[in-house]
């Protein structure tokens, strides 16, 4: 049995407590390893690890700090197959997605925060040949950095890598049910010769390991992804210490489709939007909405189309969608497409578990599941399910529809799909989310803010925005006149 352990000072240590978590491949149902299961303790050796290391750390110099994010990069392009195939035994996801996108953005990371910050300029004030006010930036500290189980190392690396740029040192948690890339990638970080101490991977769950870093009084930055009653935890427990916050939540994202729009051009990028990562992507477009002159059209075509995924094998290059995370995930998925059916929902897709051979028959898949027929305000199209799920709605009019796609607690993404780029403009200035995409899905550009509104979130992350998150600003005023 595998034991995964945290990486602490610069090396792998089991928990001080000597507990394990189970740790289980989604696709097959087994326990094929043991995780840390960590405590106040391992945290409070991570920190003090953290701190020892950041006078050294926060002064060296920025050329060297971005040289040492490249080899990082290096070191997993060199062994993205690996990578790829452990994210995919951890995670559920197919191979091929983690191949194309997980590792390879973990990858690029690294290497645009290095760019970034070595390109990072700042303004300085001129007052009437009397003063000069310029911004000198300090890295915060020791970063606490948690992130969640669908993207591992996507999202872990977004944050680590901005963190040490930065001059700050680290200790991440990454999610409890998908740990395995981070043990690699502290590999990874050991033979690029990462100074001990600089970024730390406590393992654990969020009540302990989490909780305890999120109080530690020596933390004074948390950047936090995951769901939003999580956050709520984690902003009442920072409280007592003002730490800097970022908070990147869940999502209930609308994907309009107007009459206007060219379908076929349309639709596979809607079920991308939908079922991408098994729908477990914050991003998903889960509550389509279709302008009446095309809503059955779009509902057969869509749904026939969902109906050719093919669902299974991870690892067959074939397959579209994998397992979800877990058991409990994929039931609790379950119960919303039960849900579904109850608040008189008509299924054109999916809605159960695929027969699969061994040992798959025991692994936690989902079909596609399209579903037809709910009003918008019901709690299937306003709680997000976070799984392969998506409903289809017809509206008759512009404004009407803006209301449906703003009328939840969450404002993470929308997507628009229009003929009329007049429209387009229109309509994203209307939505009340972060992130607006016009005629595609999920085209990523790290140099863009990214977060959320409403219940999606608290802050900005991404180019300019994580430098600013991720340091401290003074203003330094001189009188020289
Ligand atoms: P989660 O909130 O259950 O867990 C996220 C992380 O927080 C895990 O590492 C977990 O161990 C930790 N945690 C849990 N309780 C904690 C506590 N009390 N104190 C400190 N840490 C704690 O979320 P999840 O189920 O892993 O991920 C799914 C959620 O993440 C979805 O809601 C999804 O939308 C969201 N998400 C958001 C984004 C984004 O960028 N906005 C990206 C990916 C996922």
């Amino acid at each position: 049995m595998i034991e995964l352990n945290n990486f602490i000072n610069g090396e792998f240590r089991p928990p001080s407590g000597g507990r394990y978590l189970d740790n289980v491949n989604p696709a097959t149902g087994s326990v094929y390893a043991k995780l840390a299961r960590s405590d106040a303790e391992d945290i409070n050796a991570a920190v003090a690890a953290a701190q020892q290391a950041f006078p050294t750390w926060s002064a060296t110099p920025l050329a060297e700090r971005a040289a040492m994010l490249h080899r990082i990069a290096d070191g997993i392009e060199a062994r993205l197959d690996e990578f790829a195939a452990t994210e995919s035994m951890d995670q559920g996801k197919p191979v091929s997605l983690a191949t194309a996108v997980d590792i390879p953005r973990a990858v690029w990371n690294f290497r645009y925060f290095a760019d970034a910050m070595q390109h990072h300029t700042e303004e300085a004030t001129h007052m009437d040949a009397k003063a000069l006010n310029y911004v000198n930036r300090k890295a915060v500290g020791v970063a606490g950095l948690i992130s969640p189980w669908n993207l591992p190392l996507y999202l872990l690396t977004w944050k680590i890598a901005p963190a040490l740029i930065t001059g700050n040192t680290c200790v991440a948690k990454p999610s409890e049910m998908t740990s395995h890339t981070a043990v690699l990638l502290g590999e990874v970080l050991q033979s690029a010769g990462l100074p001990a101490g600089v970024c730390n991977l406590v393992f654990g769950t969020g009540a302990e390991a989490g909780a305890a870093l999120v109080g530690h009084p020596e933390v004074p930055l948390i950047s936090f992804t995951g769901g939003t009653a999580t956050a709520e935890h984690i902003i009442k427990d920072s409280a007592p210490h003002f730490k800097k916050l970022s908070l990147e939540l869940g999502g209930k994202n609308a994907f309009l489709v107007f009459a206007d729009s060219d379908l076929d051009a349309c639709l596979p990028v809607a079920l991308r939007a939908a079922f991408t990562n098994q729908g477990e992507v914050c991003l998903c477009g889960s509550r389509m909405f279709v302008e009446r002159p095309i809503f059955d059209e779009f509902l057969a075509r869509f749904s026939a189309m969902a109906r050719e995924l093919r669902v299974g094998d991870p690892k067959d290059p074939q397959t579209n969608m994998g397992a979800l995370v877990s058991a409990a995930h994929r039931d609790k998925v379950q119960r919303y497409i039960a849900l579904a059916q109850e608040e008189g929902g008509t299924i054109h897709s999916g809605g159960k578990a695929p027969d699969l051979p061994e040992p798959f028959q025991y692994g936690f898949f989902l079909e596609p599941t399209v579903v037809s027929g709910l009003a918008p305000n019901c709690r299937v199209q306003q709680e997000e399910i976070f799984g392969p799920v998506v409903t289809i709605t017809p509206f008759d009019r512009e404004e009407e529809v803006v209301a449906w796609a703003n009328g939840t607690k969450y404002g993470l993404s929308a997507t628009i799909w229009t003929g009329d780029l007049s429209r387009g403009h229109r309509v994203a200035h209307a939505m009340d989310a972060g992130i607006i995409w016009v005629n595609t899905w999920m085209l990523r550009d790290l140099r863009t803010p990214f977060g959320g509104m409403k219940a999606s979130g608290v802050g900005r992350e991404g180019g300019g925005h994580s430098i600013d998150f991720y340091t401290e600003v003074q203003n330094i005023c001189i009188q020289y006149g």
